[in-house]
């Protein structure tokens, strides 16, 4: 049996491939590509994926925090890319990097063009950030006509686009509520147009609005999560390819006999003889506590084997009672089967945040 010795987040490039072109082939021609590659590329290794989706064509590339941005600056990424949140005593570092600021409040958008200005700069492009139900972060509606006078009087700063963010863009139950979002979205950018003479490009769709909402596909579209695979649904998960498989090996293998204990506060009682593996891999790594408790399974020579007890920090075990392996043997935590989005339901959680969730000590692999 082929093993790769350790735990290991093997990410397949040719699967990236195929899911930024079917992704693209779902847009009008000419529609802008945005790829999300905040943490860390939701945890695939954000340098590795950025370079090579720049080689594939993106347009533009966003990260969560100004950290982020700099990471892919230094990787050496050119194309152009938004910080979604960042904040004000990071705005000289944002300059500094060419990245670009999604501003969502008049304080950000006052103190970054006071920023700007100061550095002697001029129409340095930034991105506006709009609520339209979502109610996290962005200027309201009735903000429109105070920002584009305040633009007006500050040549500092420059908006490229005008954005908003669907909030259940997945859920069919919430169809109104989405197309709600887009009239106003539109709303607002007809407005801006109106006073301010031009239109930026406008984006609002996340991977599930591309997928389901293409009449909301404006200038451009913001993907993360579709790009490493997951559709957040059964049939666009089906046309796409996880590109992270994350793989462990049987450390060492215990016997338990009838009420025999394992693990952490005894965790798991054996109700007959069950035969264990220990694996390098716990907590810390990503795999936390509710994945413990017999809940989930991971797979082991192609066979399912429940999570026994408690998950500790650098190790968990599993039962591999009538499965056919030796210590040594490859473990698959989640890829093909089970999904990270299966793997993440039997916790209670998405494949966002069990992505997200592996940890920097975990070594990344990649193949083309
Ligand atoms: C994270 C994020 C996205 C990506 O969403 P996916 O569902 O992963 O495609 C898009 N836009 C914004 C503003 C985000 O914060």
């Amino acid at each position: 049996m082929s093993t790769v010795g350790e735990t290991v987040f093997e990410v397949d490039l040719n699967a990236l491939r195929h899911n930024y072109e079917y992704l693209r082939s779902e847009l009008r021609p000419g529609t802008k590509f945005l790829a999300v590659v905040k943490a860390y590329a939701y945890g695939h290794g954000a340098p590795p994926i950025a370079l090579f989706l720049e080689k594939l064509g993106v347009d533009y590339f966003a990260v969560a925090y100004t950290g982020e941005g700099v990471e892919l600056r230094e990787a050496g990424v050119q194309a152009p890319i938004i910080v979604l949140h960042p904040q004000p005593v990071h705005f000289e570092e944002i300059i500094a990097h060419r990245l670009e600021p999604s501003l969502y409040s008049e304080e950000v958008l006052q103190r970054f063009a006071v920023t700007a200005g100061n550095g002697g700069l001029r129409e340095y492009p930034v991105h506006l950030k709009f609520n339209t139900g979502l109610n996290r972060l962005g200027f309201d509606a009735g903000d429109v006509d105070k920002v584009v006078s305040f633009l007006e009087q500050h040549q500092a700063v420059k908006p490229v686009s005008l954005f908003s963010h669907l909030a259940a863009s997945e859920d069919p139950e919430e169809r109104d509520f989405s197309r709600v979002q887009i009239s106003a979205f539109k709303q607002i950018a007809d407005r801006f147009e109106h006073l301010a003479g031009f239109r930026p490009l406008l984006h609002q769709c996340n991977t599930s609005g591309i997928l389901c909402y293409p009449e909301a596909h404006f200038d451009m579209v913001r993907s993360g999560i579709g790009l490493y695979g997951y559709g957040n649904d059964a049939i666009h998960s089906a046309r796409l390819r996880p590109i992270g498989t994350l793989k462990s090996v049987i450390s060492q293998l215990h016997r338990l006999e009838k009420g025999e204990s394992l693990g952490y506060n005894r965790g798991f009682i054996a109700e007959r003889p069950t035969i264990t593996a220990t694996l390098p891999l716990g907590h810390a790594d990503g795999i936390g506590r509710p994945y413990g408790k017999g809940k989930s399974h991971v797979s082991v020579n192609g066979q399912p084997a429940r999570i026994l007890g408690n998950v500790c920090m650098d190790m968990l075990m599993i039962d591999v009672t009538g499965i056919d392996c030796s210590e040594g043997d490859e473990v698959i935590i989640f890829g093909k089967d089970p999904s990270a989005e299966e793997l993440a339901a039997t916790a209670g959680t998405i494949s966002y945040e069990l992505v997200t969730a592996i940890s920097r000590r975990v070594k990344r692999s990649y193949k083309e």
